[in-house]
């Protein structure tokens, strides 16, 4: 079984996931898989550079992720293309990342900021949501990174809204309280999660 972890950013969905991860379960983070599918030596790499130009990779063979932003930025059809090249490739790496793990673990994480965007909401057999308001969000990610207040602004109106992620989750993890009250709630969805993998019955009615 596989279940899908996401949150906007800054909701805790790195902390919930080595969380799940101290009680043995194993993860993939699409952000990661999405960063290697593009590092020298990887096909991927090689159609982007024919693509685009070698100027977008830097001396040392390795993508320059801030200039290929600003090659597609506003260049739809650019990054219609450059998603065709890039996420049949993240998705088949994650599939097999999620297919080692699951030898080890009674079910795995698919964590993935853009879980419900990228189509990656397919392969997982129920999504967990982590929620927190957006004042937290902001306040958090302010601390984590450093970032601009505008900065976090323009990412939290990229991305999904709060709303439209909880109308989409099975499950709802609730991240405004301590960190104690997280490791809490990991423990109760782990208990619940072995059991439906135990059971083979993860349609269970939804919670939320
Ligand atoms: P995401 O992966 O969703 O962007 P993170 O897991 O990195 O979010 O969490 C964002 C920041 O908030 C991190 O610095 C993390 O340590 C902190 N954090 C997460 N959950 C809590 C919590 N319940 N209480 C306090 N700080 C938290």
């Amino acid at each position: 079984m596989i279940i899908g972890l996401t949150g906007g950013i800054g909701s805790g969905k790195s902390t919930v996931a080595k969380a799940f991860e101290a009680l043995g379960i194993g993860y993939v983070d699409a952000d990661d898989v999405a960063r290697e599918i593009v590092e020298p030596d990887e096909p991927a790499l090689s159609e982007i550079a024919d693509h685009f130009g070698r100027h977008l990779l830097k001396t040392d063979g390795s993508l320059d992720r801030a200039a290929l932003r600003e090659r597609i930025f506003n260049e739809p059809s650019e990054r219609a293309w450059l998603e065709s090249v890039t996420h049949p490739r993240i998705r088949q790496r994650i599939v097999e990342r999620l297919q080692v793990l699951k030898r080890h673990s009674p079910y795995v994480l698919l964590v993935s900021p853009l879980l419900f965007e990228s189509g990656q909401a397919a392969l997982v057999a129920r999504t967990l949501v982590v929620d927190v308001s957006m004042d937290t969000q902001r306040e958090r990610t302010l601390r984590r990174d450093g970032v601009s207040a505008a900065q976090i602004e323009a990412i939290l109106a990229a991305q999904l809204s709060r709303e439209e992620r909880l109308v989409r989750a099975d499950d709802v993890l609730d991240n405004d309280g301590d960190p104690e009250r997280l490791k809490a709630q990991v423990a109760a969805l782990d208990e619940r999660y072995r059991h439906m993998s135990e059971t083979n019955s993860p349609q269970e009615p939804k919670r939320s």
